[in-house]
Parts: structure tokens; C-alpha cells; sequence
């Protein structure tokens, strides 16, 4: 039975494609990590800077503030003085210096002023890049965490092995039951082989496989018990109803036995011949049948059936 292969090759495919566009977007959201981590660096050198500028202003405006304070009392000091021929020299000369002390704050404050502004500009921007750099560790680590989801799908898929041992005791089943009642309408044509309608669809999906592959397959499948009478005789077995398959000339069961008489069993030919093991034939099935749900006949390297006998 290949339903459960097939399906686990499917969504194994499927999680493997996932896992490969997820890794591309990690990618993508690291890049962005390192993009928004270099540009915070930026901004904090460009605070730093804004800092320092901004302390040195207003240092400035106290030493010009302090100028003033000084001028000021200079001038009081030179009204006060009585002397008259020193006096209008002295004062003029102390006004001006009022007048320079005072325009030198006014300007020092504008300063000021523009670098207070630049430094809050610069505050922001740090604010801005550090929030920035938090979506995209979030987005990252986002992006990780599906990855590891889906690896950890892929990884609890049940294995090969456990599907084909899974599918081999169904084929017994199947087998059974397919025994009683059995009637030539429960088979159908495959490429020109009859086969059991309940392997049809796998049996042809495998060929169809192989010739994709350039191995192109034929053979026979059903034949009816009359046949398999008329084998027993012709490959020379001992007697028809009892004598072992390996006792014959040419392996072949018992009556009532062989898959064959089921149709679930096929005799792989290529380019006309009974498949031997150094063929491509042989060698593409044993590599892929399994995956269909069918199993060789060791000792009959052409013999292919959905349990292996
Ligand atoms: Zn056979």
C-alpha cells in the first residue's frame, strides 16, 4: 500500500521547501538586525556628540553671562567716580563694554538655544533606533522560531522503514481479504497488464515513474487459477496441489496461492525479457518500488508483488 509513503515523501518535500524559504527569511531578518544595530551605534556617537556640543554652549553663555555681570559693575563704578576730566572717557568706554557683554549673551543664548534643539533631535533618533533594533531582534528570533517548528515536523514524519512496515502488514490484509469473493471484475488493465483494481493506481503511478526515469516497464500479473494449474504442470513440479514453489523447474506456488490470482503480484519484464538483477529495470524497482508498495521475491528477481511473496 503506497498511500502513507507517498504522503510522508509529500509533506517531507513540502516542510523541506517551508524550512528553506523560512531560512531565507532569517537571513533577511538578521541582516535587518545588524542594519539596526549599526545604525543605534550611529545615533548614540551622534548624541555623544550633541552632549558635549550642547554642554559647551551653555558653558558659554555662563562665562558671557558672567562678562556682563562684570562690565556692569564697571560701569556703575565709573558713573560713581567724580573726576571730570576722566570721567566722560571712562564711561563711554565703559558703556561700550556693557554693550559688547551683553550682545555676546544674546548670541551665546541663540547658540545655545540650537544646540538644546539638536540635542533632543539626537535623544530621539537614539530612542527611535533602540525601539528599531528591538522589532527586528523580535522579528529574528520569529523567524527562527518557525524554523525549528517546522525541522521538528519533519522530524517526528514517521521514517521510511516504520511506513514500509506499516504498508506490508495492510498488503497481508489486504490480501486476505481480497481471497474470499474473488471474481475477474475486481481486476482492471494496466498499460496492457491486468492487475487487481486495489494496486492500480500505484502500480501504474510506479511505471509511469520509471519511464520518467527512461526505465520502461511491462510485464504479466493476473493469471487464473486454470493458468497457474497449467504452470504448476509445465514448470515441472512435482504434483500441482502440494509439491513446494522451489521444487519446481521454474519457481511457482501452489494453486490458490499465488498473488498472481489476485492480480497483486507482477511479473516485470524490459525491452521484453523477464527482469533479471543486473538489469536498470531491476535495479530503478529496488531502489523506488517500495515507495508504491511493492516488494521483490528475492529468490525471483522479476517477481514483484504488494507483500514480497
Ligand atoms: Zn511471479
Amino acid at each position: 500500500m503506497m498511500y502513507r509513503s507517498l504522503t510522508r515523501q509529500q509533506v517531507a518535500e513540502t516542510l523541506r521547501t517551508t524550512i528553506a524559504t523560512q531560512q531565507g527569511t532569517v537571513v533577511t531578518r538578521t541582516s535587518e538586525v545588524t542594519n539596526a544595530t549599526n545604525a543605534g551605534t550611529v545615533a548614540q556617537a551622534a548624541l555623544t556628540t550633541a552632549t558635549s556640543t550642547d554642554t559647551a554652549a551653555r558653558a558659554r553663555v555662563t562665562s558671557a553671562q558672567t562678562a556682563l555681570t562684570t562690565a556692569q559693575k564697571n560701569l556703575t563704578k565709573a558713573v560713581a567716580k567724580k573726576k571730570p576730566k576722566s570721567t566722560a572717557a571712562a564711561l563711554t568706554k565703559a558703556r561700550n563694554a556693557v554693550t559688547a557683554a551683553t550682545r555676546t549673551l544674546t548670541l551665546r543664548k541663540t547658540e545655545a538655544g540650537q544646540t538644546a534643539t539638536s540635542l533632543t533631535a539626537a535623544q530621539l533618533n537614539v530612542r527611535t533606533a533602540t525601539g528599531t533594533l528591538a522589532t527586528a531582534i523580535a522579528n529574528r528570533d520569529a523567524a527562527a522560531a518557525a524554523v525549528v517548528v517546522t525541522q521538528q515536523k519533519l522530524a517526528v514524519l514517521p521514517t521510511a522503514y516504520a511506513l514500509a512496515t506499516q504498508a506490508k502488514a495492510i498488503s497481508r490484509d489486504v490480501v486476505t481479504q481480497s481471497r474470499t469473493g474473488f471474481t475477474t471484475a475486481d481486476t482492471t488493465q494496466v498499460y496492457g497488464i491486468t492487475v487487481n483494481r486495489n494496486v492500480a493506481y500505484a502500480f501504474k503511478r510506479m511505471l509511469d515513474d520509471a519511464r520518467a526515469n527512461g526505465v520502461t516497464l511491462s510485464g504479466g500479473g493476473f493469471r487464473t487459477r486454470e493458468r497457474q494449474i497449467e504452470l504448476r504442470k509445465s514448470n515441472g513440479c512435482p504434483d500441482v496441489w502440494t509439491a513446494p514453489s522451489s521444487s519446481c523447474r521454474v519457481p511457482t506456488a501452489v494453486p490458490g496461492r499465488s498473488l498472481h490470482e489476485l492480480g497483486m503480484a507482477i511479473d516485470i519484464t524490459q525491452n521484453g525479457k523477464t527482469l533479471s538483477r543486473n538489469t536498470t529495470g531491476f535495479k530503478w524497482l529496488s531502489a523506488h518500488a517500495a515507495a508504491y508498495g511493492f516488494i521483490n521475491l528475492p529468490s525471483e528477481p522479476w517477481h514483484w508483488s504488494i507483500t514480497g511473496s
